[in-house]
């Protein structure tokens, strides 16, 4: 309810943020930099503090469970026909795949909202529904499709679809081509299709923490409602969870492993995605999508009547106030 009331009042773009639970290895807390309300963070750096206004912050102790009561009225945003994105945002190791994916104990956002969405969608009386699935890593501008059957069924081949071309069908529609589609009829089916994806993505790499903080990892449900002959016209919106790579500037701090042409890309298409937000939000007549294939991917849901939610995420300890002041003031650009 609470964040469909703010969609009405506020337009179509959120941004939450997220704290992580900090302690250092033998427990000590220290004097934290950071401070929250329930909308608001203070960093406190160099002698100076600055405050970063949010419509909502979820601090270390909030559960998946309740970060979830909040994220749902969007999915009921997606069953009425909107196209929604929600994105995690910020820096390697600050929670972002703990929030989309979570883990068995603690389901994240993916699961949660699979699990929703049948629900809800029988709860909308006659109309009926179906759902398909897709998944794809975006990485270094390659578009890869993480539910691509291999040739022998097994989860450590390689991917076999990479590469994939984005094309606009005459509706406007952006299509990835031969990107794979399942049909999802139930929950468990969901959830095996998206276990599976994660299985893919994963093993595509040789480590799967450096691999997560350089590529962008985009699950699809397309949601279609089939009309009925007296009223309603038949009709098809799109929810995108994606969890993006790691914003941390590789270049100032040199991260470990990362290569300068992977930091550039994982960089350039965060800094895309924020200049349409921005324009999306100032509603200027040219958005500029085609300036990365995540942007390119994401056009027809980024648009009209799309819901946006920007999930940023950040650590509270005083070796990473850099990179989170550079993550509050991303968020900044796009409140
Ligand atoms: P990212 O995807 O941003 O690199 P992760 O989601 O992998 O970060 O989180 C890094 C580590 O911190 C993981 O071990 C994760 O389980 C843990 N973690 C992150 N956020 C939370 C949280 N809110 N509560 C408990 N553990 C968390
Ligand atoms: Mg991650």
């Amino acid at each position: 309810e609470a964040l469909s009331k703010i969609f009405d009042i506020k337009g179509s773009i959120r941004v939450f943020c997220r704290i992580r639970p900090f302690v250092l290895a033998d427990n000590r807390r220290i004097s934290e930099p950071v401070s929250a309300g329930s909308e608001r963070v203070r960093v406190k750096f160099g002698g100076t503090r600055k405050d970063f206004e949010f419509d909502k912050v979820f601090t270390q102790e909030v559960s998946q469970e309740s970060v979830f009561v909040e994220i749902e009225p969007i999915l009921r945003s997606a069953i009425d026909g909107h196209n929604v994105c929600v994105f995690a945002y910020g820096q390697t190791g600050t929670g972002k795949t703990f929030t989309m994916d979570g883990t068995n104990e603690h389901p994240g956002i993916i699961p949660r909202a699979l699990e929703q969405l049948f629900h809800k969608s029988s709860l909308h009386g006659s109309s009926s529904f179906t759902f398909s699935m897709s998944m794809l890593e975006v990485y270094m501008g390659n578009v890869r499709d993480l539910l691509a059957p291999r040739p022998n069924g097994r989860a450590y081949e390689p991917i076999t679809k990479c590469n994939l071309n984005i094309q606009t069908d005459p509706k406007g529609l952006i299509e990835i081509e031969g990107l794979t589609e399942v049909q999802i009829s139930d929950y468990a089916k969901a959830k095996w299709w998206y276990n599976k994806g994660r299985r893919f993505r994963s093993t595509s790499w040789t480590n799967v923490n450096e691999a997560s903080s350089r590529s962008h990892c985009l699950t699809r449900i397309n949601i279609f409602r089939r009309g009925d002959a007296m009223e309603r016209k038949s009709q098809l919106s799109r929810l995108w969870m994606v969890d993006l790579g790691g914003s941390e500037r590789l270049l100032k701090t040199g991260a470990k492993g990362l290569t300068l042409d992977e930091g550039r890309a994982i960089n350039l298409s965060l800094s895309a995605l924020a200049d349409v937000i921005a324009a999306l939000k100032r509603k200027r007549c040219h958005v500029p999508y085609r300036n990365s294939k995540l942007t390119q991917i994401l056009k027809d849901s980024l648009g009209d009547g799309s819901k946006v939610l920007m999930l940023v995420h950040i650590r509270p300890s005083e070796e990473d106030v850099c990179e989170t002041i550079c993550s509050l003031n991303f968020a900044k650009r796009a409140r």
